[in-house]
Parts: structure tokens; C-alpha cells; sequence
């Protein structure tokens, strides 16, 4: 009874304390029960973390036997992810993320935050994943309506220690992810994001006494200003950073990469690489209350869970059953070898220009009308024939090996032109950049001279001075408008410049462009299944004089 009483009053000085601190919400507190096994982790909080799993199934059965032996040694352990687990290999993206969840659950993960991929099949499909998950998920610095979508902080309170956690996630996400999927959130930024690291530390540095960042920023140049390194170096009171995304493997101020002319301190933040090569580790002890102890772990070699590892396989066995099972056939041969493909329109590069424009037009908003969109992508990017008969996954992943996405940019008919000019220069000879098209009727003239000008930034192609040998004839049977907006659909890396096409990219680093993360190849298994009904038609039996070369 007197425990009772004792309780309903701390609950009243809560509740007290909440409205008086004008606290918008009291911070989730899960309680651990502590360990008082003996070893070599006696009396300490253990925290496990990984980042960055990206589909390696298999990987999640090292966790659950790491765990036990570390709780077998003494401590309590809490196990966290950094994000990027809902995409990365066909084993996880299948089910859109989904299956990477059901393992997480199995494994007994205590919280997770979200990377960039976990938004690659939306907003709406991820809080379907995660409605899913046994584990609690932070994200402090994405923004729909105002608040946080997820919960902005949580703490585990083991015997006396409390570690309170939250969680940053990479603004980037705004340019990696289809903005159609992901509307209506704000991604925090630079100055905005370490007031809000800044305002999450305070806030839980009153409460706890270890604050951890679980972050999904990393530390790769590209992300300047927006790295965990410079929230780091940018506020005070946050202990210990937990990162991802740039797959770095770095503990102890060490970080391994290939550069190691490249000097950033990283002290204090730890990530383990990807795809579960490691595990880390962070140990703080209950009573100082600090840590005394990170590292990362090489899971090579160690035990595996057998259930983990037997749902992993089973995942793995179902969909490699699937890819080697004929999903259609053809009765025409579809030309993609080298220097065709290189040089002229074939009717492999149709059929996949083809099924990209379809992918888009039927899975995206697209800011311009149908009659405004084509297709253009590298025919160095297709790297096999596909002979007259069956057709299986393994055809297409052999077709387009690359594991490209499909990318939209948004140019000027103009910019396209300019694409198109530089991307068959030395047409008739075979060149990577070779455009095989959808949506479009085009002219290379190569009775006359490329006109090339300075090479483009970062390139060895040359800006053509003047368009000389390419025209539009027209598109989707509509006249050509040089001032025009096209959206073109293409891959991710002729979206970056790829080849010759730095007039994508420039539209692209503009804003003017948005990665769908639909792999190519898993788009041309679709259009085959779906559009043509398992069966290549005569659409495709020869080419459909889309390319015009003079
Ligand atoms: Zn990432």
C-alpha cells in the first residue's frame, strides 16, 4: 500500500513537473532490467549498434548470439540501428522493406532511427513497415505538420544509469527520394539542424547521463554542413555520436577509408561500415556513469542464430527460386550487344526505354503532361543480347547488371538537344553514351562534323559549341519545342552526368530532378509482365525507326 502511494505520487510530480516545464510531451522511459550476471561486462550498459544492413539478411543472425554473450558476461544490452535497412538488396526490397522489419523484430532490436532508403517506397509504405515494428523508432529532425514524425527522443534507464537517445536523419533524403513519395516533410538543415541537435541535448541532458545522437548522417565530403561530425563540432553536451549512411568503419577517432589523406576528427562518433561487416559496441558503466568502452566488432567468424538465420535463408531461397523461374518469353532476339547497342537504335533499348517511360508515368506525378516525357538512357548501360525463348530474372539482371535507378530531370528541349548532340558525337563509331529512346523521333547527322567545344566539368566529353548533327523530329508525335519542358526519364547515372550527359546533370543539381529508386531492371520485369503480358510483342520484333542515321 505504501509503495503504491509513493508511486501515484511520483506519477503526480511527472505530471506536475511536465505541465510546469510547458514539456509538450514527457520522454518515452523504458526501463531495463539490470544484468547482475558476473564477467567482464559486470555493471555495465552495453549498447549494440549497426547502420547501414542494406538487405544483408543473413548478417542479422550474428546479433542475437553476440547479445547473449555479451549478457552472459554481465551486461545489459540495448540494441540499436542507424538506418538504411528497408532497401539495398532484392532480398529486402521485394517486400518494400517489410521483411528487413520481421527480422529486426526477430532479432529483438530496441530502437531504430531512419535512414535516407527507408523512405525509397514512401512515407506511407515505411509507416506501414514500421507500424509492424516490436522496437521503438526515433527520428528528431523530419517534420510533417510542425512536429517530429516519430518520437523526437526515448531513454533507457538501467538500475540508476539513464542513457537518453535522439535521433538525426539525413536531410539528403530530399534529393535521393522521389519528392512524390515524400511530401508534405521538412528536412532540417546545417544551422537548423544543430539548434534542433542543440535544443534535443539539453532537453535530455536534464533528464539522463549519457546523451547519444543516433544518427544517420555521416561523414563522407559530399554531405558537408550536414555531417554527424559537424553537429559534432557545432553544439555541446551530446556524448556519443552512433552513425550511418556513409558506410565509413570508424571507432576511436579512427577512421578506415580508402583516403587517408582526408583528416576529420571523429572522435566520439562510431559506425560500422555496411551490410553488418561489424557490430558496435559502446559499454558505460552503471555507476560512474561513463563509458568506458567502444569498438567495433568483425562478425566473420562468429556464431549465428540458427532461427535468425533460417528465416534469412528462406527469404533468400524464395526469391532466388523466383528470379531463376521463367517469368516470359520472346520470339524475337533483343539486341544489346556491344558496338550495336553503342551505335544505333535496337529493339532492346526500346523495349527498356520503353518500360522505364511506363514505370514513371504509371508510379509517379510528373510535372508535365505524358506528351512531354521521354526516355533516354545509356546503351552502355545494356550488356547482353537476350536470345529468342525463355526469359528470367537472371536475363534481365544480366541485361542490366548495374542495379541503376530510374531517375527523372527536368530540362528545357534546348538542354535535351544538347544531351542528344554530345551523346552521339562520334556516331557511327560505338560510344557508352549512345542514347537508346522512348517517346521521340530523332536525326544524327554524321555527314557533318561534331562541333566540340570545352570539355564539360569533371568529364573527358566535350559541350558541343553548336547542335550540328542531332534533331528532334518530334515527340510523343508532337513538333519539337526548344523552349519547351521535357521530364526525361533515364538512369541515376546518366541523371549525375554520367557518359556525356553533364546537360542532365545540370538540370539535376539544379533541383530539376529526383531519383525514383526503382531499379531498372526490376521495371523492365514489370513492363514485360504486366504491360505485355509475359510475352516480348511485335513491337519489338525490329527496330521502329525512333533513330534516324544519316
Ligand atoms: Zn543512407
Amino acid at each position: 500500500m505504501k509503495k503504491l502511494f509513493k508511486t501515484l505520487i511520483s506519477l503526480l510530480v511527472v505530471l506536475m513537473l511536465a505541465t510546469l516545464t510547458g514539456c509538450s510531451s514527457s520522454i518515452n522511459t523504458i526501463k531495463k532490467e539490470e544484468n547482475k550476471a558476473e564477467g567482464e561486462y559486470a555493471g555495465q550498459t552495453v549498447i549494440l549498434h549497426t547502420n547501414d544492413v542494406h538487405g544483408a539478411v543473413e548478417g542479422y543472425s550474428y546479433l542475437p548470439e553476440l547479445k547473449a554473450s555479451i549478457e552472459a558476461q554481465g551486461g545489459t544490452v540495448i540494441l540499436v540501428d542507424a538506418g538504411d535497412y528497408t532497401n539495398g538488396s532484392i532480398y529486402v526490397s521485394i517486400s518494400k522493406g517489410e521483411s528487413a522489419v520481421t527480422l529486426m523484430n526477430q532479432v529483438g532490436y530496441d530502437l531504430a532511427t531512419l535512414g535516407n532508403h527507408e523512405f525509397d517506397f514512401g512515407f506511407a509504405q515505411l509507416q506501414n513497415n514500421l507500424s509492424k515494428a516490436e522496437f521503438n523508432v526515433i527520428c528528431s529532425d523530419i517534420l510533417k505538420d510542425g512536429k517530429s514524425i516519430y518520437d523526437s527522443e526515448v531513454i533507457y534507464k538501467v538500475g540508476s544509469l539513464k542513457v537518453g537517445f535522439f535521433a538525426l536523419s539525413t536531410p539528403e533524403t530530399q534529393t535521393k527520394v522521389n519528392p512524390g513519395l515524400i511530401q508534405g516533410l521538412v528536412f532540417t538543415e546545417k544551422e537548423d539542424l544543430y539548434a534542433l541537435a542543440q535544443a534535443e541535448a539539453d532537453k535530455l541532458a536534464k533528464k539522463c547521463d549519457v546523451v547519444i545522437c543516433l544518427s544517420h548522417l555521416g561523414v563522407d565530403d559530399e554531405s558537408q554542413g550536414n555531417r554527424s561530425i559537424d553537429v559534432l563540432g557545432n553544439t555541446t553536451g551530446i556524448d556519443f555520436v552512433i552513425d550511418g549512411h556513409s558506410h565509413t568503419v570508424m571507432s576511436n577517432g579512427e577512421k578506415v577509408v580508402e583516403d587517408a589523406t582526408e583528416k576529420v576528427d571523429v572522435t566520439n562518433v562510431q559506425q560500422t561500415g555496411t551490410e553488418l561487416a561489424n557490430v558496435g559496441l559502446i559499454a558505460i558503466d552503471n555507476k560512474t556513469k561513463q563509458i568506458v568502452k567502444s569498438e567495433n566488432i568483425a562478425t566473420e567468424g562468429l556464431a549465428q542464430n540458427a532461427d535468425v538465420l533460417a528465416t534469412a535463408q528462406n527469404i533468400v531461397a524464395t526469391v532466388d527460386a523466383e528470379y531463376g523461374a521463367t517469368f516470359a518469353t520472346t520470339e524475337y532476339v533483343l539486341v544489346g550487344e556491344k558496338p550495336i547497342v553503342r551505335s544505333q537504335e535496337t529493339n532492346l533499348g526500346n523495349l527498356i526505354a520503353d518500360s522505364m517511360v511506363w514505370s514513371v508515368t504509371n508510379e509517379t506525378t510528373l510535372e508535365v503532361d505524358n506528351d512531354h516525357v521521354v526516355a533516354v538512357t545509356n546503351g552502355g548501360g545494356i550488356r547482353a543480347t537476350v536470345e529468342a525463348g525463355d526469359i528470367s530474372r537472371t536475363t534481365t539482371k544480366t541485361v542490366l547488371p548495374f542495379g541503376n535507378t530510374i531517375a527523372v530531370n527536368y530540362v528545357t528541349g534546348a538542354e535535351l538537344l544538347e544531351a542528344l548532340e554530345a551523346s552521339t558525337y562520334c556516331t557511327p563509331d560505338a560510344v557508352g553514351g549512345f542514347p537508346q529512346i522512348s517517346g521521340m523521333k530523332i536525326t544524327v547527322d554524321t555527314t557533318v562534323e561534331y562541333d566540340a567545344g570545352s570539355e564539360y566539368p569533371g568529364s573527358t566529353y566535350c559541350a558541343p559549341n553548336s547542335i550540328k548533327r542531332v534533331t528532334i523530329d518530334e515527340v510523343n508525335g508532337q513538333p519539337f519545342d526548344e523552349t519547351a519542358t521535357y521530364a526525361v526519364v533515364t538512369n541515376n547515372f546518366c541523371a549525375a552526368g554520367g557518359d556525356t550527359y553533364y546537360a542532365f546533370k545540370r538540370a539535376y543539381d539544379a533541383g530539376n530532378g529526383f531519383d525514383t529508386s526503382i531499379p531498372m531492371d526490376e521495371t523492365l520485369v514489370n513492363y514485360i509482365n504486366f504491360e505485355l503480358g509475359g510475352k516480348i510483342t511485335a513491337k519489338y520484333a525490329d527496330v521502329e525507326g525512333r533513330i534516324t542515321i544519316k
